[in-house]
C-alpha cells in the first residue's frame, strides 16, 4: 500500500507505546514498574468530575462551538490573567483535544514547506513529530547537563536563519524537569523579539514546581514578545485528566482563527459535557492541584536520593515536572539497549533518552506510587550494578 510520504518519515510515539507495553504486561500478570508514561496516578478531583457528570446528565451532549464553550473560553482568558499575566480575551483561545492537538494545530497553520522551527534538546518526542508532518524543518539545538539543559540567548541567535519561523520553548521541561529562571526567559524573550520570530511556549507542567522554582510565561514581558507568543496548555498533568483530552492555544487573534477553521475540518469542537469538568477545575479551589504536587515532591526528592545512590549513575536535581533523566553511559550501553534489558531483566518500563534526543539518558516518570518507585529503583539499583 502506497501511504503518503509525511507519515513515512514520522515513526509512532515512544512514550505512549512503552507505557502501553508496560500495561499489558501487567494485565498478563507481570510484575511490572513502570516509569514509563507522563501521567499522574491520581484519579481526576471528585468535584470536576461531578461537573462533567451534571452536565451530561443536563444534556450537554451536543455539538458546541469548534473554538469551545464560550465559559470556558472565558475561564481559560481569565487563567491565563491571573496567573500569567497574559492579556488574552476569550476570542484568543481556542479549546483543543490536549496540549498535543493544540500545538499540531499550530504548526498545521503556521509552517510552510521548508520553514525552520528550533527546537531545545532533550525535547518531548512529539514536537520535531509535529514539524515534520507541517513539511517543515525541526532545527534542534543541543544542551547539556553542565548547562542545566538550557539553551543560552547566543545559541538561539545563531541558530536564527531567514526560515526561522518559530522556537519552541518547554519550561518545566519533559523530559529533564529543568526551569528557566524568570531573567533566562527575559533573556530568551529579547532574541525571539530581535529575530522577529514567534515562540509558542509549552506549559503544561507550569504549576509541577519544587523547591522554590518559578515559573514565568514569555508572553508576559512586555508588548512585543507578547504579540510573538502562543500559549499551549492543558489539563492533563496539573488535574490529572489524561483521558479527558483537553488542552488550549491562545495567542494573536490571526493564528488561533486559523486553527480554528483547521479544527472545525478535523475534530470539531472537545467533547462538550468533557469541557465542564474543565470549567469547574478553573473555578474551583485550586487545593487539589497543591495536593498532587506536594505528593510528587516527596516522591522526587525519594526518587533523587536513591538514584544518588546507584553506582555509575549521575543524575541533575529536576526543578519541575515529574521526571527525572539520569545519564546511564557509564553502563556502557546505549539508551534503547539499556530500557529493554532493564525490561526484560528487570521488569522495568522507562523511556530511552533517545526518543528525547539524548541516547546517554534515560527517563524515569515519577508520577506513581511510592511503593512502586521503591521497588523499581531497587530492581534498576541492581541492573546499573552489573555493568559496573
Ligand atoms: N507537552 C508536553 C511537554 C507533554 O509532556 C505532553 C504530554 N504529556 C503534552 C504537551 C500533551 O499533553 P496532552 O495532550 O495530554 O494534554
Ligand atoms: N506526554 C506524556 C509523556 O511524555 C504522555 C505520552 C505522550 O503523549 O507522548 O509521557
Amino acid at each position: 500500500m502506497k501511504l503518503a510520504a509525511r507519515v513515512g518519515e514520522v515513526t509512532p510515539s515512544l512514550t505512549l507505546a512503552i507505557a502501553a507495553t508496560a500495561k499489558a504486561m501487567k494485565a498478563e500478570g507481570i510484575d511490572v514498574c513502570s516509569f514509563s508514561a507522563g501521567e499522574p496516578d491520581f484519579d481526576t478531583p471528585a468535584h470536576i468530575k461531578a461537573a462533567a457528570a451534571k452536565a451530561l446528565e443536563a444534556g450537554k451532549t451536543k455539538y458546541g462551538p469548534v473554538a469551545g464553550e464560550p465559559q470556558l473560553r472565558a475561564a481559560i482568558a481569565k487563567k491565563l490573567q491571573t496567573d500569567n499575566g497574559l492579556n488574552y480575551a476569550a476570542e484568543n483561545v481556542l479549546v483543543t483535544n490536549g496540549g498535543k492537538h493544540s500545538l499540531y494545530n499550530l504548526m498545521m497553520v503556521l509552517l510552510n514547506p521548508g520553514d525552520e522551527v528550533i527546537i531545545p534538546a532533550p525535547y518531548w518526542l512529539s514536537y520535531p513529530e509535529m514539524v515534520r508532518l507541517a513539511d517543515a524543518v525541526p532545527v534542534i539545538l543541543p544542551t547539556t547537563e553542565e548547562t542545566g539543559y538550557k539553551i543560552t540567548p547566543d545559541q538561539l541567535r545563531s541558530a536564527c536563519t531567514s526560515k526561522t519561523r518559530l522556537l519552541v520553548l518547554n519550561s518545566p521541561s519533559n523530559p529533564t524537569g529543568m526551569v528557566y529562571s524568570p531573567a533566562e526567559i527575559r533573556a530568551i524573550a529579547e532574541v525571539v523579539v530581535e529575530k522577529d520570530i514567534l515562540v509558542v511556549s509549552d506549559e503544561i507542567y507550569e504549576k509541577l514546581l519544587y523547591d522554590g522554582a518559578e515559573h514565568v510565561s514569555i508572553g508576559s514581558f512586555g508588548p512585543e514578545i507578547f504579540a510573538r507568543t502562543l500559549i499551549s496548555n492543558g489539563f492533563a498533568k496539573a488535574y490529572s485528566m489524561t483521558g479527558w483530552r483537553l488542552g488550549y492555544l491562545a495567542g494573536p487573534l490571526e493564528i488561533i482563527k486559523a486553527a480554528n477553521t483547521l479544527q472545525s475540518h478535523s475534530t470539531s469542537n472537545i467533547c462538550t459535557f468533557a469541557q465542564y469538568g474543565a470549567i469547574a477545575a478553573l473555578e474551583s479551589s485550586q487545593d487539589c492541584v497543591e495536593e498532587m504536587r506536594t505528593a510528587f515532591a516527596d516522591r522526587r526528592r525519594f526518587i533523587l536520593d536513591r538514584l544518588a545512590a546507584i553506582p555509575g549513575l549521575t543524575c541533575p536535581k529536576p526543578d519541575g515536572a515529574f521526571y527525572v533523566f539520569p545519564n546511564i553511559s557509564k553502563s556502557g550501553l546505549k539508551s534503547l539497549e539499556f530500557c529493554k534489558q532493564l525490561l526484560e531483566n528487570q521488569q522495568v518500563a522507562a523511556i530511552p533518552g533517545i526518543a528525547f534526543g539524548a541516547d546517554d539518558c534515560i527517563r524515569l516518570s515519577y508520577a506513581t506510587d511510592m511503593a512502586t518507585i521503591e521497588k523499581g529503583i531497587d530492581r534498576l539499583d541492581k541492573f546499573m550494578r552489573q555493568y559496573i
